[in-house]
């Protein structure tokens, strides 16, 4: 087996009028992430990764913001079609770690349909993967930036031929 493991991060704004995303999951809160897609910033990181340690092209590259194909297109979708061209170069994820930082909304009551909804998409054991948050203790709000954003952590691997 070959291993190459990779991070990704990604960060966008808290704006009113928007639904709030994360890894997927629909989550109750007065304001949703701005974004040309859905604003998922834990796909998005998730999906970066995955691209990095596979040598593809980054997220911004394979689906520009500019496309409108792309507008308002669920992050799960593109997570799909990542995979596909992982995939193609003979790759599999198997194993994610992500960590939000997020003053609010609380994300620990919606760990588990997350990673129930990303076990089936990277069609692995939801053991291999994990998700937690940390907030910035109030300092986000005390420099007045709404915000979430999201570091993963992949590991992926490559049948060698024999
Ligand atoms: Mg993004």
């Amino acid at each position: 087996m070959n291993f190459k493991i990779s991070i990704g991060f990604d960060l966008h704004k808290l704006v009113p009028g928007r639904k709030l995303k994360l890894c997927g999951v629909e989550i109750p809160f007065k304001k949703g992430l701005l974004g040309h897609s859905d604003g998922d910033v834990g796909l998005h990181a998730l999906i970066d990764a995955i691209l990095s340690a596979a040598d593809l092209p980054d997220i911004g590259t394979l689906f520009p913001d500019k496309d409108p194909q792309y507008k308002d297109i669920e992050s799960i979708k593109l997570l799909e079609k990542a995979l596909e061209l992982i995939e193609e170069k003979g790759y599999k994820v198997s194993q994610a770690d992500l960590t939000f930082i997020c003053d609010e909304p609380k994300l620990s009551p919606f760990y588990g349909k997350m990673k129930i909804l990303l076990s089936e998409k990277l069609k692995i054991d939801p053991s291999n993967i994990g998700i937690k948050a940390k907030t910035t203790e109030g300092l986000m709000k005390t420099l007045q930036i709404e915000a979430i954003a999201c570091f993963c952590l992949v590991v992926l691997t490559k049948k060698l031929e024999s």
